[in-house]
């Protein structure tokens, strides 16, 4: 019989005969297939919780592998190396080592949430596979995607002023992206506005964006919401 996963499987550890005949039966191929056992000291055992903290992660332990998240994946059908299971084993085991080697491909989930939906424990792989890409970037093992970038930029603002002004949040973001500023859809989008917007409204952006004016009595509200995000970003971290 085949076995699944083989290729999770160390190629060294499995013992296959392709010819073999025992006491007249013959066993050939699959039918032989030994395992060897491996021995694992490098796991952490409190990687599971650290992955609880992450929003999407918190039912990590509730698993009980049954493998409906892997079957119904859009990206495993892709992909075989896609594997929420097998992720989601290795996070309760605690050999983030071995996460790392899939990091460039455990960012690849989609978000159509399939597995979230058939999964009986209520694990919801997806929020378990943003938990571990944020933590892949968290630890510097992956780049920081654009939409992180955007996420940092969007709060910077909220947290300076009360607001948000989308065309400094754009520009920043395409800045810290390395995108040029002038790019096609942007001056074509701008056209549009310079158009259709009433004049009211563009001298109000205009001058928002000149200006930066914070929301009336920010000061207070801004200090509290920093001092949360900051317990939270403790909390999170251990
Ligand atoms: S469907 Fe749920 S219980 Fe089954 S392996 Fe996936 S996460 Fe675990
Ligand atoms: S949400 Fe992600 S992990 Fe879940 S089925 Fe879709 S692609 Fe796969």
């Amino acid at each position: 019989m085949a076995i699944h996963e083989k290729s999770l499987i160390e190629p060294d550890h499995i013992l296959e005969h392709e010819k073999l005949v025992v006491d007249g039966v013959d066993v050939s191929g699959h039918w032989n297939t030994m395992i060897l056992p491996r021995t694992l000291t490098d796991y952490d055992d409190d990687f599971e919780k650290v992955i609880q903290r992450y929003p999407g992660g918190e039912n990590v332990h509730r698993c009980w592998q049954c493998g409906s998240c892997t079957n119904s994946c859009t990206m495993y059908a892709l992909n075989v190396d896609f594997n929420p299971r097998y992720w989601i084993y290795l996070t309760r085991l605690g050999l983030k080592d071995e996460i790392i080697k899939d990091k460039d491909i455990i960012w690849q989930c989609v978000s159509c949430n399939k597995c979230t939906n058939i999964c009986p424990k209520d694990v919801r792989p997806e929020g378990v596979m943003k938990a571990l890409a944020h933590w892949l970037e968290e630890e510097g093992h992956t780049e920081k995607k654009p939409s992180t970038i955007f996420d940092e930029e969007f709060w910077e603002q909220v947290e300076r002023t009360g607001r948000i002004e989308d065309s400094h949040v754009l520009m920043h973001f395409l800045r810290k992206t390395r995108q040029p500023l002038m790019q096609e859809w942007l001056v074509d989008f701008s056209k549009r506005m310079l158009r259709h917007l009433p004049f009211a409204h563009l001298f109000r952006m205009g001058w928002n964006f000149l200006f930066r004016p914070r929301t009336r009595g920010w000061g207070r509200t801004g200090q509290v919401l920093r001092e949360w995000v900051r317990e939270q970003k403790e909390a999170a971290h251990g």
